[in-house]
């Protein structure tokens, strides 16, 4: 089992969908990938910044699915990171309505001490230069980085995001922004451009379309499993990041091979995400839903074919 430190968004957000709407809720990268990871029963910290009016409760809902929450710095006179979205019909594309940094505005991630040796390091979605810093924090070379990101930071801060790309193995992608990137409209040519940018293990997420994994030459396809009702698709892409990420530091092997079942972990846990507003069904979930699904996961991809 390797250590995970996981760094993102603690947030609230507003969600709009063609189901209903909510106020402020809890919402962030690092807390989508916290409760996916926490599944996995592996040592996690989280690394991130809320303001003072961000509630207790909030934060004891990671720490009591023990990720170590030490590295999460509260501002007491600041606000928490704040987004808003809405999303169209189809529910795989939105709009961001608010994007209000705060507290993220002057934040200086701190790892903690006992962490900065961890094996598998997830830099989830956040300014590139934070993300670059915590990987300068490392006292030793971690096995595995995965890095994930979003349009936001290729429109601000496109440069500082070449730069972190060159110093991880793994990126989490969707598809439009694998797109917006490379320039390429195909997703295989996409894939192949970004290697050449650094990381060499690319993870294209297309929504309800599934996942690609690209490394080399190689590619590998996971579905989305087929949902009779998608409620709110927010933080589905780090809930799978995050059951990837947990499932490489459960089993410590970072081989092509073991990513291939990283990614059916994350598509797994993804496939809950979705199904309530927010975190409410991630809250909820336990390891036998878990396991529930991955059966029906390996059902609907196996078949039995004669090629002789
Ligand atoms: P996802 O649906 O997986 O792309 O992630 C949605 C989560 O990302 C929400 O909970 C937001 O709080 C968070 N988020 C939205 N915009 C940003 C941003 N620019 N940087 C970091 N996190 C963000």
């Amino acid at each position: 089992m390797s250590k995970l430190v996981i760094v993102g968004t603690v947030a609230f957000d507003a969600i709009e969908t063609p189901f209903g709407k909510t106020d402020k809720i809890l919402g962030g990268a690092a807390t989508y990938i916290g409760l996916a990871a926490s599944h996995f029963n592996i040592d996690a910290a989280a690394v991130s910044v809320v303001g003072g009016d961000f509630p207790q409760k909030y934060l004891d809902l990671l720490s009591n699915r023990n990720i170590d929450i030490s590295g999460i710095e509260i501002v007491k006179d600041g606000k928490t990171f704040f987004w808003s979205g809405r999303y169209h019909n189809d529910m795989n594309s939105r709009d961001t309505l608010v994007t209000e940094l705060n507290t993220l505005e002057n934040f200086n991630p701190v790892v903690p001490e006992n962490y900065r040796d961890a094996e598998i390091v997830m830099l989830g979605n956040l300014h590139p230069i934070v993300q670059s810093s915590v990987l300068d924090q490392m006292v030793t070379k971690p096995k595995l980085v995965i890095l994930d990101t979003m349009n936001f930071w290729m429109d601000i801060a496109l440069n500082d995001l070449h730069n972190v790309m060159k110093r991880v193995d793994v990126i989490t992608i969707n598809d439009e922004e694998a797109r917006q990137l490379t320039g390429e409209y195909s997703l295989v040519v996409a894939a192949r451009k970004i290697q050449t940018m650094g990381p060499k293990y690319v993870v294209i997420k297309k929504g309800e379309h599934g996942a690609l994994l690209f490394h080399n030459d190689a590619m590998f396809y996971a579905p989305a499993l087929p949902l009779e009702e998608v409620f709110d698709p927010t933080g589905a892409g780090d809930t799978f990041a995050g059951g990837f990420a947990g499932y490489i530091a459960k089993t410590g092997d970072t081989s092509f091979e073991n990513m291939k079942k990283a990614v059916i972990y994350g598509s797994t846990l993804a496939s809950f995400s979705v199904e309530k507003f927010g975190t409410e069904r991630m809250e909820s979930l336990k390891s036998e839903d878990v396991h529930n699904r991955l059966l029906q996961f390996k059902q609907l991809t196996q078949f039995d074919i004669n090629l002789s």
